[in-house]
């Protein structure tokens, strides 16, 4: 199988890193935002990032302008037609991330694999409004997708080995990252284990027991981890990981699941974490802490 142009619908945090990271690894991206305006910030964004790279001595100049060049912003239902594979990395929402599904389903040859980077929803749900839901399947990156080298492949209950095994194949030799396969289940392994431990932080910070700043330092230091679970939380996004916890509360039913008032409380007052500028702590617009 092989697989040259990607598509990649919505470019925000994790949309931005997953096409970032492809046409790295020398594929072509075609890019879905919802206006032309948002997917030239979104590629203002990449630039960005591809600029503290060469900061770091990581890239050249050169190889930054061929990246870019691999990045096209196209339209929804004309411009995804050559794409071997599309990555759906819209907004944590059900019925939003139904009708493009729909809208996925429609434009794109039978053959092409239909992925969702979705952290809680159910992809047999998002199957059930296709007419192939044997092509919809799972590809679950991790934040920060660059550097971080894990791709849970989620099955639903449709998935067929063929798109189950084209896509281990994508995962494994074409982008070169480990593919964990896992059924699906809300939260899969990662954004189950993970939320519980930032909400575990949260409440020991409610409970005045340490700082969100000794808290982190304490995980950072003690455990080896590259950030702590405030840190963490700001660059995942508070309101996706509120929403990630909402999910699983419904889900599960299990009271571990229910979301801290204090992520409530800072959602609700639009400290998002790095793409806000702030949230436990504050972010220049580099996305380094200020
Ligand atoms: P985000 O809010 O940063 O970005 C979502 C993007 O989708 C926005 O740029 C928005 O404009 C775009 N969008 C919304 N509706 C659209 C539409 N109809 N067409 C095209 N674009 C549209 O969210 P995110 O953190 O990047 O999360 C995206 C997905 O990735 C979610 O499903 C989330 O669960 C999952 N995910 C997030 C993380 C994380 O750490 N943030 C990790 C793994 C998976």
């Amino acid at each position: 199988m092989t697989i040259r142009k990607v598509g990649v619908v919505g470019a925000g945090t994790m949309g931005q890193g997953i096409a970032e990271m492809l046409a790295f690894k020398g594929l072509d991206v075609e890019l879905v935002e919802r206006s032309p305006e948002q997917a030239q910030q979104s590629l203002q964004q990449i630039a960005n990032s591809l600029d503290k790279q060469i900061e770091k001595w990581a890239l050249t100049q050169a190889e930054k302008k061929l990246v870019l060049s691999r990045i096209r912003p196209v339209d929804m239902l004309s411009g995804l037609e050559e794409c071997e594979i599309v990555i759906e990395t819209i907004t944590e929402d059900l019925d939003l991330k139904k009708t493009i599904f729909e809208e996925l389903d429609r434009s794109c040859n039978p053959d092409v694999i239909l992925a969702s980077n979705t952290s809680t929803l159910s992809l047999t749900e998002l199957a059930s409004v296709t007419a192939h839901p044997e092509r919809v399947i799972g590809m679950h990156f991790v934040y920060p997708v660059i550097k971080t080298n894990l791709v849970e492949i989620v099955r639903g209950l449709k998935t067929s080995d063929t798109t189950f095994g084209k896509t281990k194949h994508f995962v494994e030799q074409v982008i070169e990252k480990k593919g964990v396969m896992v059924f699906e289940s809300p939260g899969f392994v990662t954004t189950r284990l993970i939320c519980l431990f930032i909400n575990e932080a949260l409440h020991v910070l409610e409970e005045g027991v340490a700082s969100a700043e000794d808290i982190d330092s304490a995980m950072r230091i003690g455990y080896s981890f590259q950030n702590g679970p405030f840190e963490m939380a700001d660059r995942f996004g508070l309101d996706a990981v509120l929403a990630a916890l909402e999910r699983m509360f419904r889900e599960y039913g299990e009271l571990k699941y229910r979301p801290s008032i204090v992520l409530k409380k800072m959602v609700r007052a639009g400290h998002l974490g790095v793409k806000t500028g702030g949230g436990f702590f504050k972010y220049d617009k580099d996305g380094d802490r200020a």
